[in-house]
């Protein structure tokens, strides 16, 4: 049959905690042509460790590329109509591997994993001069979350690390430098760069002036020479070594958060997204300037789409748990088999009853940064049932996004008028309804949940030397939107969430 002629395309790896996918979109309308989907196992050797496997998450590229290509056919599209890559990622989550032979040396420790606790509360006790040693310079506080405190524990911990390092066969990134220098050729002139989203949470980088840190560096006590490159997260890194798409142009890198941002179009001051993927994240983009939370939100930035294009920064709440908590009712209580599920058993009670959950699994993040915190469920009775805790857990991911909303619009002075959200667990229409009567403004979800893939695919299409992608609002025609309006009184969503603050504080100093 004749394959059908289209504009370009572009594709985009959208790699994150809970899956791999690969998409396709038309550059012209933004339209989601095909996709491929695998889900990515999480390992818990010990209480509080997450482990991934790297090589698991580069098969799993490899697979949903050939899967979503094969589906192109299908579809009577030829992929050489693909013009550039982008690769989005789950942030933070560490890999060190050996550059001769490209096998990593380790598992991948992920963002969420908490193994660091001791390494974080050591090094607070030697930050010097001031508290605001790492912060003033890279926006963060001192966080089991962040990639530095992690490296630091494989570089104390684990002897082939530190063989490598002294043999300077180790590199050092984080999912995107090690999709991207096995992409590219691997031990064979892999690509080892990252770019300026991914370096900005590796709590190394200096987000004022763009490089690795030296000082920061030293005070971790991280070899520089492991660090990748920081590049734009618009610009061509690599071609692809092998597979379908061999050689075609890597483009685009963007953190998820990030990615889901450019997706969203949110390029003007005072634009907010929020995503609930594993955990949750609000990222309001502050434009060209550094704005430093008086309220537990973290700097970052926001992206830099082109080598010769300007910085910009958001500010983030980040939230540990949102989408886990229902992985978790999944996995460890087995009273769903399916994620989807839950909004079948919380529409059967259309209430808690009362019960509050508190997913504080890995401590609490934004805006309380609180490691001693463990999860609870509270409030029970005779007659709670499972149906009621599962609307506790929805209900859990709504209330700390209002937390985060509640000192985002403190920071920013001016409240968000509406939130722009999308992720996997946006699909829930329960989940979207509660948001916005927790909130108590109006939640605006896209036709096109996959943003963050989206957003990698715009910057790729729209690199020095691709050209294809013109970020103009018009691109994304095929994008329409679906309006949640709050449907409770204030005065009932302001007793719902003091009593869930009640139960904020049950949890906090469970761990000493
Ligand atoms: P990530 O980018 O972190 O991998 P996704 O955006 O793919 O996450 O979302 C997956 C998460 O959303 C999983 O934790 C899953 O449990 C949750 N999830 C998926 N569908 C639903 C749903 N219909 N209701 C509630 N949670 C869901």
């Amino acid at each position: 049959a004749k394959k059908a002629v289209l504009g370009p395309l572009v594709g985009a790896v959208d790699q994150g905690t809970s899956s791999t996918r690969f998409l396709v979109f038309n550059s012209k309308t933004a339209e989601l042509l095909s996709h491929h989907q695998v889900e990515i196992k999480q390992e818990f050797p010990r209480e509080g460790w997450v482990e991934q496997d790297p090589k698991e998450i580069l098969q799993s590229v490899y697979e949903c590329i050939e899967k979503t290509c094969e589906k192109l056919g299908q579809l009577n599209i030829d992929i050489s109509n693909i013009k550039a890559i982008g690769v989005s990622n789950q942030r933070e989550t560490t890999v060190v591997w050996d550059k001769l032979t490209g096998e990593p040396l380790y598992n991948a420790v992920v963002w969420l994993d908490l193994r660091t606790q001791f390494t974080v509360e050591n090094l607070s006790k030697r930050i010097p001069g001031n508290n605001n040693f790492v912060k003033s310079k890279t926006g963060l506080p001192l966080s089991t979350y962040f990639s530095a405190v992690k490296l630091r524990w494989l570089l104390d911990n684990v002897r082939k690390v530190q063989r490598a390092v002294e043999e300077n066969r180790a590199l050092f990134g984080t999912i995107d430098s090690w999709l991207i220098w096995s992409l590219t050729g691997g031990a064979n002139g892999g690509v080892h760069c990252t770019d300026v989203t991914n370096a900005s949470r590796t709590m190394l980088f200096n987000i004022h002036s763009l490089e690795w840190d030296k000082e920061l560096c030293e005070f971790f006590e991280i070899p520089m020479k492991i660090l990748p490159n920081v590049r734009s997260s618009s610009e061509i890194y690599g071609l692809m070594k092998a597979g379908a798409l061999e050689g075609m142009p890597i483009s685009g890198c963007l953190g998820d958060q990030s990615a889901a941002l450019v997706g969203q179009m949110c390029f003007q001051d005072g634009q907010a997204k929020n995503t609930y993927g594993t955990g949750c994240f609000l990222l309001c983009n502050t434009g060209r300037k550094c704005v430093f939370s008086e309220h537990g939100l973290l700097t970052t930035v926001a992206y830099k789409l082109g080598r010769d294009k300007p910085v910009y920064y958001a500010l983030e709440g980040s939230v540990a748990i949102a989408g886990a908590v229902i992985r978790w009712l999944r996995d460890n209580l087995g009273i769903i088999k399916t994620s989807e599920e839950i909004e079948k058993l919380a529409k059967e009670v259309g209430t808690s009853y009362g019960c509050y959950f508190v997913p504080a699994f890995s401590g609490l993040y934004a805006p309380y940064w609180e490691p001693s915190a463990r999860g609870i469920i509270c409030g029970l009775t005779q007659f709670t049932n499972k149906c009621h805790i599962a609307f506790a857990a929805l209900e859990a991911v709504c209330f700390q996004t209002r937390e985060i909303l509640d000192a985002m619009n403190r920071d920013c002075g001016i409240p968000l008028s509406h939130l722009q959200v999308d992720g996997g667990m946006t699909n829930n229409k329960i989940l979207m309804q509660l948001q916005a009567d927790i909130l108590y403004i109006p939640v605006v979800k896209t036709s096109m949940p996959e943003t963050t893939a989206l957003g990698a695919a715009m910057a790729a299409g729209a690199a020095e030397g691709v050209g294809v992608w013109s970020l103009e609002p018009e691109d994304l025609s095929a994008v329409t939107m679906e309006r949640f309006e709050p449907q409770i009184n204030a005065e009932e969503s302001e007793i719902r969430y003091s009593t869930w603050k009640k139960a904020v504080m049950k949890s906090v100093g469970w761990v000493t």
